[in-house]
């Protein structure tokens, strides 16, 4: 059979994942991922990168609950594993606290996370403007390491990469057979998708090592999160808004907010001030269309628009999107397979 050349289009977490599960699952793809930006200047690189979720409205909340499983449980294997520290992946236990009783008590990824309980009177006394809290162990994965650990495991599968800036899906429908759309924001000009719209979000990077459990107020607006180098400190969602430049207006703000969930926080140095742009859409778009490029049919599976939840759910969308790609080469015509 002849190989199917793919390409993947992006390079952050969302990219890198489906890039991954296509080399390692199809040798007949001989897969490229093409993209304008790579680790450190992507939006994976800012995210904060806790594995939690909001519910998306447009997707079955089965298929929710299968992408945050297989990305939990994906990421669950490289913590226990000998790879965690080079991967950038650890477990982070803490609690998740609400000023109101939220309609939710039990999100439909409580299941998954380990050991989910509601929070005691006894430990919700410190935060005495919150009614209700969740505690439970989930993970965070660092995606300025993750990243770099993802592109040698791409490469490895025999995976290709090029820095390039795809203005056109019709470059590609020369050398390619399938293009795979992992963009993000950039979706808006690449693929024309006006549901795209980027959510500016800004994050304290500090020196706390004193502190070791997350705090996250259930309102997603501020947040304590240790990681392995330093602690995030968030944050903002500016719906429209593209800066990418630190505001320190919103840095203020922040440590304000954060300060009076931690107040150990007056004492922590600031190291970095990172902005992203989050792929802002009612829920992701993963299916497949075919694309007239050039006179030719191209099927073009899309894996975009995770919004504030792309970490979470890179692993468990990109075996989706290896789902698509499966049925792409069944539905090709006999002749290209041969
Ligand atoms: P990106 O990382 O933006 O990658 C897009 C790629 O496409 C880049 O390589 C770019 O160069 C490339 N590209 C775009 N257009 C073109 C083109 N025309 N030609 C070539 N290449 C192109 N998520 C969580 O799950 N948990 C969290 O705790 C969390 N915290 C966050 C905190 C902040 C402050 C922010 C900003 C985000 C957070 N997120 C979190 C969300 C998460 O970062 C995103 O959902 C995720 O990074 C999206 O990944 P992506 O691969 O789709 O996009």
């Amino acid at each position: 059979m002849k190989t199917v050349r793919v390409a993947v289009v992006g390079a952050g977490v969302v990219g890198f994942s489906t890039a991954i599960c296509i080399a390692e699952a199809l040798p007949i793809c001989s897969v490229t991922l093409l993209a304008e930006k790579f680790s450190p200047d992507t939006t994976s690189d800012v995210a904060a990168g806790m594995v939690l979720a909001e519910v998306f409205p447009d997707i079955p909340l089965e298929r929710q609950r299968r992408w945050f499983k297989n990305g939990f449980d994906h990421l669950l294997d490289i913590a226990q594993s000998e790879h965690a520290p080079e991967a950038g992946v650890m477990l982070s236990s803490g609690c998740q606290i609400f000023k109101e009783v939220p309609a939710e008590m039990k999100p439909f990824w409580s299941d998954t996370v380990i050991g989910f309980r509601n929070m005691t009177d006894r430990e919700l006394k410190r935060f005495p403007n919150h009614k209700f809290g969740q505690a439970f162990t989930t993970l965070k994965c660092e995606c300025s390491t993750y990243l770099p650990w993802l592109e040698k495991r791409f490469r490895k599968a025999g995976g290709r990469v090029e820095q390039r800036k795809v203005n056109s899906l019709h470059e590609l429908s020369n050398n390619f057979d399938i293009i795979v759309n992992c963009t993000g924001v950039g979706s808006r000009t690449l693929v024309g998708d006006n549901q795209v719209h980027p959510i500016r979000g800004q994050v304290l990077k500090m020196e706390a090592p004193w502190l070791k459990h997350f705090i996250r107020d259930g309102d997603g607006m501020s947040y304590i999160y240790p990681g392995i180098h330093s602690v995030t400190v968030g944050g903002t969602r500016q719906v429209g808004d593209s800066r990418l430049q630190a505001d320190e207006g919103d840095s203020k703000s922040i440590l304000e907010r954060c300060s009076k969930l931690e107040p150990s926080l007056r004492r922590a140095k600031v190291l970095h001030e990172p902005v992203g742009l989050r792929p802002g859409r009612r829920s992701p778009r993963v299916e497949k269309e075919l694309v007239e490029l050039k006179g030719r049919q191209v099927p073009v599976v899309h894996n975009y628009g995770h919004g504030g939840w792309g970490v979470s759910f890179a692993w468990g969308t990109a075996l989706d999107a290896l789902g698509l790609v499966r049925q792409c080469l069944h539905e090709m015509p006999l002749q290209a397979k041969l």
